[in-house]
């Protein structure tokens, strides 16, 4: 069966040419209650939100991704968007930087957590304040573009450390900024001589599709290699101009992996993760991440159990080809960095024979070969290269 992508809900005030155009998707977002009001009929629940203030996150949301959250308060693109009273109530394990980056942060904007790559964060705008943001502690606090003097501070951190392989721009979300200024610092960024990789990590896609056009394209394709991971969380934000978007990338040559996060009452069920997931691969996206969601703060509603998400992983493991599965992994707090969560398929082990169960209950024997035949091959050409990997964050 192949799927169909419906076009975003236009309101008939609006024209196509303002609709298409990402600044007037910027430009009229959505922010106080009152903009929020002549699109929804606000609950209780939600008005108290408002009227609380920004004190904890930034409220916005594009006029195309209001579109397709419903009127209804349990549709789940809205609960993405909306504040809620719940998010000033106190929390199991409420930390503002559940991540601790702040420890991992050797230079303005820049963390450094695992040795061979680094997350720049460019800037701190998003386009919409997805309520379950990981990284309250600095996105939407100073709405800007990286200062220059922070900026030069973090490439020449970059530049000094010829372990760093990859970088991953990050926010905030990176789309946010203009095309010439990606354009600056991706050519910055590729002047380096040990950067291979190059990430960028944004929700524009899903949000704001609009903002995918030639141009932008063209700018990534011209400092290839360029990885583009979007963050799709439900199968009703892959729209027709959504899933433009994703093609626009890859037939340029920019491959697409999804990041999702597994959300309590909007995505956690097997049946919604596979219509996301296979719709992905069917656009040539892989899906890459599925997260547990991290403990910030305001978002205990949010957040489903390590027991939930696990027995969705396995009712989707054998049903759902390798193509389409992401890895389920969570985020150590307190920058432990992240972990896959696997089921256990060994149920036995003596001396070298180990014993599975299969996903639909196949049960047999694999004999392992004994450690003493056990040889290496000769590596002595790749040896340098790993060793440089290894030790690249000292
Ligand atoms: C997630 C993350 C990365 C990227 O990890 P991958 O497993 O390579 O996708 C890099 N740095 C930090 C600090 C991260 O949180
Ligand atoms: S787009 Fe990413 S950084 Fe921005 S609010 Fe959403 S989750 Fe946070």
């Amino acid at each position: 069966m192949k799927f169909t992508f419906p076009k975003s809900p236009k309101p008939d005030s609006v024209s196509d040419s303002d609709w298409n155009n990402w600044t007037w998707q910027l430009r009229q977002s959505l922010k106080t209650q009152s903009d929020f009001e002549k699109v929804f009929t606000l609950t209780d629940n939600e008005r108290v939100a408002f009227s609380k203030g920004k004190e904890l996150f930034n409220i916005r949301t594009t006029p195309y991704y209001a579109s397709l959250a419903g009127d209804d308060p349990q549709d789940s693109i809205r609960q993405i968007l909306m504040p809620q009273r719940f998010e000033f109530e106190d929390g199991l394990q409420q930390m503002l930087d559940p991540l601790g980056e702040r420890k991992n942060n050797p230079a303005p904007r820049v963390i450094h957590r695992y040795s061979d790559r680094v997350l720049f964060l460019v800037t701190d705008i998003c386009s919409v304040y997805c309520r379950f943001c990981t990284r309250k502690h600095f996105t939407g606090q100073e709405q800007a573009f990286i200062r220059n003097d922070e900026y030069e501070q973090a490439l020449s951190y970059i530049r000094s450390h010829p372990g760093i392989r990859e970088v991953i721009l990050s926010g905030g979300d990176p789309l946010t900024i203009s095309d010439a200024q990606l354009d600056r610092v991706l050519g910055d960024l590729r002047s380096i001589d040990h950067v291979e990789i190059i990430r960028i990590g944004t929700r524009m896609p899903v949000v704001c599709p609009m903002r995918v056009t030639d141009e932008l394209v063209a700018i990534l394709r011209k400092h290839k290699p360029v990885f583009l991971m979007s963050h799709f969380n439900h199968p009703n934000e892959l729209t027709a101009e959504a899933a433009a978007a994703l093609e626009k990338f890859v037939d340029n040559g920019v491959p697409v992996m999804n990041q999702m996060v597994l959300l309590n009452g909007i995505n956690n069920h097997p049946a919604i993760v596979q219509a996301l997931n296979r719709r992905l691969v069917y656009l040539r996206v892989k899906p890459y991440y599925m997260f547990q969601c991290d403990p910030s703060q305001g978002t205990d509603h949010l957040r489903t159990s390590v027991e939930d998400s696990l027995e969705i992983q396995k009712e989707l493991w054998g049903h759902l080809s390798g193509l389409a599965m992401p890895n389920l992994s969570v985020d150590i707090p307190n920058g432990g960095g992240k972990t896959y969560l696997v089921p256990n398929f060994q149920v036995a082990q003596e001396g070298l024979v180990r014993k599975y169960v299969g996903w639909d209950g196949v049960q047999a024997e694999y004999v392992s070969p004994a450690a003493k035949d056990i040889k290496k091959p000769d590596a002595s050409r790749y040896l340098a290269e790993w060793e440089s990997l290894k030790a690249a964050k000292s």
